[in-house]
């Protein structure tokens, strides 16, 4: 079908390199999941949407994937000291596994709406404390870490001069380490060095979410989960490790440095990075305004925007950009994708119509070059934004062949078939869209076979004389604004 080699972005090298997986025909991918303390952002989202595509364009070319998300839901600290998690149970007045729960369900139902695929498996970090303890005391039998009244530090000085790959990935050197380390404030004097780390944390009595270890009892730190559950499900080195550029330190610099410490091999592979979100040209932050949440997008309640945008021509706003470069969320920006997002999927509906008598195969080439090329750029380090380009070329052709501008039976059968498969394929498998008008009419078609449910009830109600049943249809359909009206050829309902 398509014959160029997949090459990727490696982060850790800073080269792009012909991907090869460990064991031929198989993947392992982790990508750092979100921290459930409060509603998943757009920010979020776009790094998810971004690895989605990612595993979805994988699957396609026929890999077997496990493909992890974790769920942080303990020792992911703010900049004050306070876990995340324990700050929105304190604000919220729930139980720490409350706060969790419900924003791991919201975060669910966020990753539905923009119809990603799920993981193959969602670790929790309070799920794999006997897991993190195992590699702390690891990374302590193999004298990378230091015990200070019953917190553990990873010792990144002696470290740095053992490995050698310390701030390989961030680009940091470890002197610029001395004046940056922001882990653990509260602690900063039982450190030896100011860049170490904490990979357990003695809990304070106050604090709730502790367990016992041969320390302490206490936590694990942020970072140890990550390479605490990626070795368990995928094996002490794996093939690729996703998250956003923010990440890049001090999150998966140590987490590098964990797994070397405790297994002397680095943990992935490849390390992809995603870019950030923007709005306006601005990094999207709460603390100044310069946000806007998904919901908001959708109904169109927010000065940032006009109108309310739908999730999927959202989603075709944010594959536009690579995921590797910055993605600047505009109204205008918006307007643009909504347009274009309803062009596709129109030329893709008058696509999927179109037939041929296949009379000659002169136009065959000229389309098969365009597809291969949507299948080059998704090979080059998954260039969406550039696949996507190629749809835009035949969408004009498409649109030829419909109004007979150009003659469809200059397309062989095998050309269109092709043709017809790989242009939705792109759209629905690979970038995991789906058609808005589809989806209004599957609504639709939902309500009508409700509503015949319901007007048969109402009938058979009259029949046995069940005027209480009957009425109370009628009353109740009537508060939702739909109105029956018996007529001589049965009952027809109305929306108001
Ligand atoms: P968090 O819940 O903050 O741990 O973040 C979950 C994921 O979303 C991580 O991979 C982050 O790098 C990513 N992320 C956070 N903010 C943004 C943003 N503004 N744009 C893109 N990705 C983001
Ligand atoms: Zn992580």
């Amino acid at each position: 079908m398509h014959n160029s080699t997949l090459q990727v972005h490696n982060s850790l090298t800073r080269k792009k390199e012909v991907f090869k997986p460990i064991n031929e025909g198989y993947i392992g991918m982790y990508v750092c999941g979100p921290t459930v303390y409060n509603d998943v952002h757009l920010g979020n989202v776009r790094t998810f949407v971004s690895f989605d595509v990612i595993y979805r364009y994988l699957l396609y070319l026929g890999y077997k994937i496990r493909y992890v998300r974790n769920i942080t839901d303990v020792g992911h600290l703010l900049d004050d000291g306070e876990d995340r998690i324990l700050k929105g149970a304190r604000l919220e007045k729930l139980e720490p596994m409350e706060v969790v729960q419900k924003y791991t369900n919201g975060f669910h139902a966020m990753m539905e709406i923009f119809n990603t695929k799920k993981p193959s498996i969602e670790p929790r970090a309070t799920g794999h404390i006997i897991e993190q303890i195992e590699m702390v005391q690891k990374i302590l039998d193999n004298g990378f870490a230091y015990e200070k009244n019953g917190s553990v530090y990873f010792d990144t000085l002696k470290f740095a001069k053992a490995k050698d790959c310390y701030g390989d990935l961030s680009g940091r050197i470890i002197d610029d380490l001395l004046s940056e380390s922001r882990d653990n404030l509260k602690n900063q004097d039982e450190k030896n060095h100011p860049s170490d780390f904490a990979i357990w944390m003695k809990a304070s009595p106050e604090h709730i979410m502790k367990w016992p270890s041969p320390w302490s009892e206490g936590f694990p730190g942020w970072h140890l989960e990550c390479s605490a559950m990626s070795t368990k499900y995928l094996g002490s080195t794996f093939d690729i490790h996703g998250g956003g550029n923010d990440l890049k330190f001090p999150h998966h610099e140590n987490e590098i440095a964990q797994n070397v410490g405790a297994c002397n091999c680095q943990p992935a592979n490849y390390w992809l990075h995603t870019n950030m979100l923007l709005m306006n040209g601005r990094k999207m932050s709460k603390s100044d305004g310069n946000t806007i949440t998904p919901t908001e997008l959708f109904t169109g309640e927010s000065p940032h925007i006009t109108k309310g945008y739908t999730p999927m021509v959202v989603k075709f706003f944010m594959l536009q950009s690579h995921y590797s470069s910055t993605n600047d969320l505009t109204n205008d920006g918006l307007l643009a994708a909504e347009k274009a997002y309803k062009r596709v999927m129109e030329a893709n509906r008058t696509l999927q119509q179109l037939t041929t008598n296949a009379s000659s195969n002169d136009l065959d080439e000229e389309i098969n070059n365009i597809i291969e090329s949507a299948f080059v750029d998704m090979n080059d380090d998954f260039n969406v934004p550039k696949a996507l380009s190629r749809l835009f070329e035949l969408v004009p052709k498409i649109n030829s062949m419909k109004d007979g501008h150009i003659d469809v039976n200059h397309l062989s059968k095998d050309c269109l078939s092709n043709l017809q498969k790989t242009f939705s394929d792109f759209l629905f498998e690979i970038f995991g869209l789906q058609d808005d008008q589809d989806q209004n009419d599957g609504q639709g078609t939902a309500l009508a076979g409700l509503m015949d449910l319901i007007i048969d009830i109402r009938k058979s109600a009259r029949e046995n004389k069940d005027w209480g049943t009957a009425d109370k249809i009628r009353d109740k359909l009537s508060e939702l604004n739909i109105q029956v009206k018996d007529g001589k050829d049965g009952t027809e309902w109305s929306l108001n």
